[in-house]
């Protein structure tokens, strides 16, 4: 089995006359040390199922297969889906049965999808619907475990922050629903082609259960929206469309045990369970 490095990519780019597009996040890595490490820090076994959101070229698909007992690769880009099972018939034969390629957009899927239940999620992102991606796996595949995905930094910031932090918001809390979040370490915009303009960073996702709440998590999330909609208000100024008044925003905020003058900032996503579980205990 080899990588691909910056002349195989070009290459192939070549042959396919590919143009890489910005909507899609084409990047492509073209360092296999990058790669490598991503296998590394994902702690992949033997028994694995893993689904790769965005094969591109292959680069990481040609790792990670080695590793694992299956690849499911999810890829949007019809030219692209179409040559992976080539490139990895080509550079890994002894490997290729243990690929399934999927034409389709990784919003959309489901478990029917698949044609195997994954066990880890192991991605270089399209960094413009890598928050959706993520959030979107971790509820449709209760088969996923963990997680190793590379995204833009600050997305890996934003997704790994806590409460209390300038960056923590929306995407914090919802992963946090379903995950403990850690970032895994940075990576230089260098190993890509083309370069995109930012640096890039791994994070790690371990599922953890939902917090318990007779709230359901469309309700949670809608408390979530609503705190971090208003960022700078007060939760009981922010929160009054979503209770009704800003009376039953309060109510539902003493209820939980939340101090109605902090901001959505200030929580955890146990906090938001709680708000919301009053609430809707409160309503009539
Ligand atoms: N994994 C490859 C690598 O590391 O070289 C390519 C990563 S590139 C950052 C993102 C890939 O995701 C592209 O191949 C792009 O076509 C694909 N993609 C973009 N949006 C997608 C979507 N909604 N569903 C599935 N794949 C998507």
């Amino acid at each position: 089995m080899s990588l691909l490095g910056p002349v195989e990519v070009r290459a192939l780019a070549e042959k396919l006359d590919l143009r890489p597009t910005k909507k899609l996040g084409q990047n492509f890595v073209i360092d296999g040390g990058t790669v490598r490490r991503i296998v590394r820090v994902a702690g992949v076994a033997p028994h694995d199922v893993a689904i790769e959101i965005g094969p591109g070229l292959g680069s990481l698909t040609l790792a990670l297969l080695p590793e694992v007992a299956r690849v499911v690769a999810v890829e949007i880009d019809p030219v692209l889906a179409a040559q992976l099972p080539l490139t990895v018939a080509e550079r890994a034969p002894e490997a290729a049965d243990r690929l399934t390629v999927v034409r389709a957009d990784a919003l959309r899927i489901g478990p029917q999808d698949l044609g195997a239940a994954p066990t880890v999620l192991v991605a270089n992102l399209p960094y413009n619907v890598s928050v959706p991606v993520v959030l979107h796996l971790l509820e449709t595949l209760p088969s996923l475990r963990r997680g190793l995905v590379m995204v833009q930094a600050e997305v890996a910031d934003r997704l790994a922050a806590t409460p209390g932090s300038k960056i923590y918001g929306i995407p914090s809390v919802k992963a946090a629903w379903y995950a403990d979040v850690r970032r895994a370490g940075p990576v230089g915009r260098n190993v890509f082609w083309p370069a995109p303009n930012v640096d890039s960073g791994l994070v790690s996702l371990v599922r953890r259960d939902p917090p318990v709440t007779t709230a359901s998590r469309e309700e949670v999330f809608a408390a979530v929206d609503a705190a971090f909609a208003q960022r700078r208000k007060t939760l009981r100024a922010a929160l009054a469309s979503w209770a009704g008044t800003a009376a039953a925003a309060e109510e539902a905020l003493v209820a939980a045990g939340v101090d109605p003058s902090a901001r959505g900032e200030q929580l955890g996503v146990e906090d938001f369970a709680r708000i919301a579980e009053h609430r809707r205990a409160a309503a009539p």
